[in-house]
């Protein structure tokens, strides 16, 4: 299995690709966004900056992703979701590549219109444990029990970031930086692109399967 970086606009469905490959194919999942929501628990300047929107600097999350893949699962392919979301940040990353050895990258855009974006932040809640997302305003995406994750029972919250304001700030900086990130990508042969627009994504899905066998 190949290892996969996802770029995607915010809310485009990287949480549900990322579980797709962890339940089906055994990926380990590293999302940026996570690991420095966790760590915002202890720090509220970086709370601040995470509710914001707005990028946290590279002295924080470069050192956090070279930790991250060097204490990986070797036996695992990885995701890596939420980096690079600069140019200079991919850059960065193809430096850690070259120093961890690590190879057979593809790297998957997951392309959604922006009215789609606006209505899947709107319903968005997350798992405070295990951050599985659901999305209460479309029925498939719903949690079984109002409130309550699927997977491991515990409660689901809104994020701090979730709210309309939050994603223009986010979706701004998607559409600055994103652009050179593609053009990086394509012109290194590693990008291929989805298309997730359907609320139904089997489809989606089974395309996300062939391009990461
Ligand atoms: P996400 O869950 O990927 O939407 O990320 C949530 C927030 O974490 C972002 O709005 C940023 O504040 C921060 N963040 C995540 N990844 C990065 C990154 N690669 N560079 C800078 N900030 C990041």
């Amino acid at each position: 299995m190949k290892n996969v970086i996802f770029l995607a606009p915010p809310s485009a469905g990287k949480g549900t690709f990322s579980s797709y490959l962890e339940k089906n194919y055994y990926y380990q999942h590293f999302s940026t966004g996570s690991i420095l929501r966790d760590k915002a628990q202890h720090h509220e300047n970086l709370k601040k900056i995470l509710e914001s929107g707005e990028l946290v600097s590279d002295d924080i999350i470069l050192p956090l992703v070279l930790e991250v893949l060097k204490n990986r699962d070797m036996t695992k392919p990885f995701i890596l979701d939420g980096f690079p979301r600069t140019l200079q940040q991919a850059k960065s990353l193809d430096g850690i590549f070259k120093s961890l050895n690590l190879t057979n990258i593809v790297v998957i855009f997951i392309d959604v219109d922006k009215e789609i974006l606006e209505k899947r932040v709107r319903g968005r809640v997350v798992c405070s444990s295990c951050y599985q997302s659901y999305n209460t305003l479309i029925l498939e995406y719903s949690p079984k029990v109002l409130d309550i994750c699927d997977n491991c029972g515990k409660h689901l919250i809104v994020r701090g970031d979730d709210d309309i304001e939050s994603f223009k700030i986010r979706y701004d900086n998607y559409l600055k930086t994103m652009p050179d990130i593609l053009a990086f990508y394509k012109e290194k042969g590693w990008l291929q692109t989805i298309s997730n627009n359907e609320t139904n994504q089997v489809y989606a899905l089974e395309y996300l399967r062939d391009l990461v066998i």
